[in-house]
């Protein structure tokens, strides 16, 4: 762990922008699946979505509103014909993967929208969900840009099902709630890979490293029970949202749980003890290997040291204060 990689392509020697010397999006990831890098804000690795490529053409996440044209520019990239997306499967309404499906949908004039139930109100009406992002994200609410609403007849809410791909291929809904009170996941069948939106961390591929995503209101029992879930279906590889594709998924998960329990653990001794977000947030940077080895890094972005640094801590104070009443 910890170690700087240099960043891989993943597919054999395929990369897309290889084939022309120019800097285009998109990644061949598997036999139909590519992901396109969204550089939101400008930021390389921060936010990617997933296309599965086919007679039919599925999505994993829109991204935020200010990287839609980003992802149009891959789907032309790609070659894929508007119509023929049929969904856009999000793994929840934050701004950063399912914020800019209303923009998204001006493209593609048959595509539906996947997303859990007690999501979908905020696809519709994204006011409250605005202004709610604006509260916790700050200035970062205004880099991922202003949702626009989804009409209600595009929007399928379920919680567990199946999508069909081409060539035999399914896709699995998965409830994996924790990281918000409506996260899916997503499993595909063809290597068993899954798209677990936030529910298992953001991932660093420069350090080959995951470190907690949690926001307030963060909800441990259900992230930990998700996790099982996940661990549970023997997934072979994690295709992230934050960002791109990990191996050694089980073992990743696992992983992860423990980071979860390190630092819910510090927060609740830390909340005990009335320590301010700064102390605790010390002693995560100094318990936690992995946040350790990346400190620098994430030091040096203002975007992660808002989201790891303060947002990631006040989930896991507001989870400690709200289980010690
Ligand atoms: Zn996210």
């Amino acid at each position: 762990m910890c170690t700087r990689l240099p960043l891989r392509n993943v597919y054999g020697t395929i990369k897309t922008s290889d084939m022309t010397g120019e800097q285009l999006h998109t990644t061949q990831i598997r036999k139909n699946l590519f992901q396109v890098e969204l550089e939101t804000g400008g930021y390389k690795n921060l936010i990617c979505s997933y296309v599965f490529k086919g007679s039919k053409v599925i999505l994993v996440e829109s991204g935020p509103t200010s990287s839609v044209l980003r992802l149009v520019e891959g789907l032309k990239e790609l070659e894929v014909n508007f119509k023929d997306v049929q969904y856009v499967a999000i793994t929840h309404v934050h701004l950063d993967h399912g914020g800019g499906v209303g923009t998204l949908l001006k493209y593609l004039p048959n595509a539906k929208i996947i997303v859990h139930p007690r999501g979908a109100p905020h696809l519709v009406n994204p006011e409250r969900l605005w202004v709610s992002a604006q509260e916790v994200l700050g200035f970062i609410a205004e880099i991922f840009g202003k949702p626009e609403p989804v009409p209600q007849e595009r929007i399928i809410p379920i919680t567990e099902g199946i999508i069909d791909l081409d060539n035999g291929g399914k896709l699995a809904v998965i409830e994996t709630v924790g990281h918000a009170s409506h996260n899916l996941s997503f499993q595909e069948s063809f290597s068993s890979g899954v798209f677990p939106g936030d529910a298992a961390g953001t991932y660093i591929p420069k350090f080959d490293v995951v470190v907690p995503t949690t926001p307030p209101p963060f909800y441990l029992e259900s992230a930990l029970a998700s996790l099982d879930k996940l661990i549970d279906l023997n997934p072979s590889v994690l295709y992230l949202s934050h960002f791109g594709e990990a191996n050694n998924a089980v073992q990743r998960l696992k992983d992860y749980k423990m980071q979860l329990q390190l630092w819910a653990d510090i927060a609740k001794d830390g909340v005990s003890k009335s320590q301010s977000l700064e102390q605790i947030r010390d002693r995560i940077i100094a318990e936690d290997k992995a946040m350790n080895c990346i400190i620098d890094f994430v030091k040096s972005y203002k975007i992660y040291s808002k989201t790891m640094l303060e947002n990631c801590i006040l989930g896991f104070m507001d989870y400690a204060k709200n289980t010690s009443k």
